[in-house]
């Protein structure tokens, strides 16, 4: 770093070693440079002012301009009130204090002209400020610009140190360094893009000189910012391809061949074309693949993870599948033992439930390599299980996996495995470029022909009866329906009994009309849970009453109406998961969203969204918009969110800006030491230093 920029902040004019420390402790400001990036979150202007007569909002500050008309007194003691009216002309307002009434009384005078900052309150039928900041209007006064307002917390404050005091020090600082901060990016990007430079931006992000200036201003922070993340995810990217050797798969080998050729039960979607050749390529070459296959639900991704799992086994290798339950490992280990029946390959499945005997056979077979496929559960981790030579590992529905527990898989073997990561909860581009940017992503955006778009309503309590009847209707058709219950840690008491009415509701109604309910939730015994499963995958019970046990993965085609109780205490991925359970085959299928009256702002826009849109990618959008990265990307990651000021829910546009042009600079000069990248590189390596210990995803 620049030796000016790094000088610790006790040396700054106005501060000193008591000061030094609160910044330290509170702010985690330890030099120049540190304050310098301590950036507003709000600007006021104070060059415009507001009417009084049009103040309608207790939120916004307001600015007036205007005369006092009448300063008194109200109460006494410690209760004594010091109020103004003021006027600017269009309205009156009154101007009120509680503390330290004597001093501020003595300040004002009838017929003074004042600039009137603060925050509005309607008490009593009329609008007041309390404690409003005031300015006395002076002849020739020049009108001030923008007030910058820091983040600040309590012991900051009592040491002087609150918005205002901030403001202070950052204006002997920027006077200090001015002329002295040198860019960090080079000059051709700088001119490229246009962006303007980081000393300018540093001084207009502080003190703007007006709103554009503030936004190119931080327009080139953000830019600044998501160049250094995005550089650093693709050195680490490129380092892992380099570094690690993964099993090298020259042929495509006959067991794809021979499934491509005779046993595929259905044509590729173009996606899923695209997707197997780009993983064909990452095996071939030889390179180790660590890639995240995004997919909403029922794009077909399974049969994307059968087809890599023939690429290595047609290499002499075995493969593993592991899924989060064991109903879907169980339904994977169903439908890939079908799909493969006529071929020679040997296909074995591994639960918490397997039996002894089962373990020790399936144990020797993985040892000797005459189990080509494993699929299974968590229970495929243990170090029990040792494989003769895993080549890939396809893992479904990642976000039901730790990052400690994938990294586990990587210890089967001397080379680490291919790794493919299959997610049906689509991750906003931006997440996925941030989060998962040191991984290869495929993503398929296309769903398999005939599908038709799930009908998505809300409905009320008023409306049950119809929902009941429509429900027969539908089950009279032959179909089956699937009711889910919120179950959430917290109250699961109160859950658990709205389950167990629920489901008594509904066998009243159903049972006498000839339909049989089975029920499925997560405090059930894993065999009496698959069992009930069983009777409604076979069609033996014709509704499922169950909690969120059935999100991920279930497939019952012949399900066409899902409907979800108490819609409104689901997260957006979580419905949207839920609805895929539904049209899955070629008949029409429904989704009913069933909620209170009256429910949240947020509730309802996850509510109009589901029922607009059926679009993974699409939700996946608003739901950033709804929860912020943090929320939705968990905090295993979080070392990603210590932006400082991009915002990764609203400047995805700079992010793929920042993505490009990292792009470009590491084709040309991939480790940086080309001249016209020297800066670049010093910089890089500052940011570095000083980046916590991302969690990593495998
Ligand atoms: P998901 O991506 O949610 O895991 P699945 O792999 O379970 O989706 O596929 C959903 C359904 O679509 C399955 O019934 C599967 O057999 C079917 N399917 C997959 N690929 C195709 C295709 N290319 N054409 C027609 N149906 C397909
Ligand atoms: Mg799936």
């Amino acid at each position: 770093m620049n030796a000016l920029l790094a000088t610790p902040i006790a040396y700054l004019k106005g501060v000193g070693p008591q000061k030094a420390q609160t910044l330290q402790e509170e702010l985690g400001i330890y030099t120049f440079q540190d304050l310098l990036f301590h950036f507003p979150y709000r600007y006021q202007d104070r060059s415009t002012f507001h009417d009084i007569a049009h103040i309608s909002t207790e939120e916004q500050f307001v600015q007036l301009k205007g005369k006092l008309t009448h300063i008194g007194e109200m109460g006494s003691g410690r209760n004594k009130k010091l109020h103004a009216r003021f006027t600017d002309g269009s309205g009156y307002i009154d101007l009120v204090w509680f503390q330290g009434t004597q001093w501020i009384k003595s300040k004002l005078n009838v017929q003074d002209e004042f600039i009137v900052f603060g925050k509005p309150k309607f008490f009593q039928n009329s609008w007041n400020i309390p404690h409003p900041e005031l300015l006395k209007v002076v002849p020739g006064m020049e009108r001030k610009g923008y007030e910058a307002f820091y983040p600040s917390t309590e012991k900051c404050q009592q040491k002087g140190l609150a918005s205002k005091g901030l403001s202070k020090l950052i204006a002997v600082l920027l006077e200090l360094v001015a002329g002295q901060i040198p860019d960090n990016l080079p000059n051709y990007l700088v001119a490229d893009l246009n962006l303007m430079s980081r000393g300018h931006a540093l001084k207009e992000i502080h003190q703007p000189s007006s709103e554009t200036q503030i936004k190119i201003a931080r327009y080139r922070l953000k830019f600044e910012e998501l160049l250094f993340l995005q550089l650093e995810l693709l050195l680490r990217k490129g380092a892992r391809q380099q570094k690690l050797k993964g099993f090298s798969l020259p042929e495509v080998g006959s067991a794809f061949h021979e499934f491509y050729q005779n046993h595929l039960p259905f044509e590729l979607t173009n996606a899923q074309k695209r997707v197997v050749k780009e993983i064909r390529k990452d095996l071939a070459e030889g390179s180790h693949m660590n890639r995240l296959l995004q997919g909403d639900v029922g794009s077909g991704k399974t049969l994307v993870a059968l087809l890599s799992l023939l690429l290595a086994i047609g290499n002499e290798l075995q493969g593993a599948l592991m899924a989060p339950t064991e109903i879907l490992a169980n339904q994977h280990f169903i439908g890939i033992s079908e799909l493969l029946a006529q071929m020679k390959i040997n296909v074995a499945l591994l639960t918490g439930s397997t039996k002894k005997s089962e373990r020790e056979r399936i144990h020797k077979g993985l040892g000797d390599g005459t189990i080509h496929l494993l699929i299974g559960t968590h229970a495929l981790l243990e170090d029990t299980v040792q494989f003769k030579a895993l080549g890939l590992v396809v893992i479904d529905e990642q976000h039901r996996f730790g990052v400690a527990q994938r990294a586990r898989m990587w210890r089967k073997n001397k080379i680490p495995p291919h790794v493919l990561i299959m997610t049906a909860t689509p991750i906003p581009r931006t997440l996925a470029m941030t989060f998962y940017g040191d991984l290869d992503v495929s993503v398929i955006d296309e769903m398999p022909p005939g599908r038709k778009p799930i009908h998505t309503v809300h409905r009320r309590e008023n409306h049950r009866e119809k929902l009941y009847s429509f429900i027969h209707e539908q089950l009279q058709l032959g179909r089956q329906a699937y009711i889910v219950f919120p179950l959430i840690q917290e109250s699961e008491k109160l859950d658990f009994k709205n389950l167990e009415d629920g489901l008594e509701q509904i066998v009243s109604y159903f049972k006498p009309l000839g339909f049989l309910t089975t029920m499925v939730h997560g405090k059930m015994k894993p065999v009496d849970k698959d069992a009930a499963m069983q009777t409604f995958v076979q069609g033996q019970t014709h509704i499922l009453v169950a909690t969120t046990v059935i999100e991920v993965g279930v497939n019952v085609p012949n399900a066409s109406v899902m409907v979800i109780e108490s819609a409104e205490r689901f997260g957006l991925s979580q419905l949207h998961q839920l609805r895929g359970r539904v049209g899955r085959g070629a008949e029409k299928s429904y989704c009913i969203l069933m909620t209170g009256d009256g429910i949240s702002k947020e509730a309802q826009k996850r509510i109009d969204t589901m029922v607009s849109s059926n679009d993974g990618f699409v939700l996946a959008e608003v739901d950033l918009q709804l929860r912020g990265p943090g929320d939705l990307m968990g905090t295993q990651q979080s070392g990603a969110l210590a932006l400082k000021i991009a915002d990764l829910a609203r400047d995805g546009q700079i992010v793929q800006l920042a993505r490009e042009n990292a792009r470009t600079i590491l084709d040309e000069d991939p480790t940086l030491v080309l001249e016209k990248n020297r800066y670049l590189n010093l910089a890089l390596r500052e940011v570095l230093k000083n980046r916590p210990n991302w969690g990593r995803i495998s």
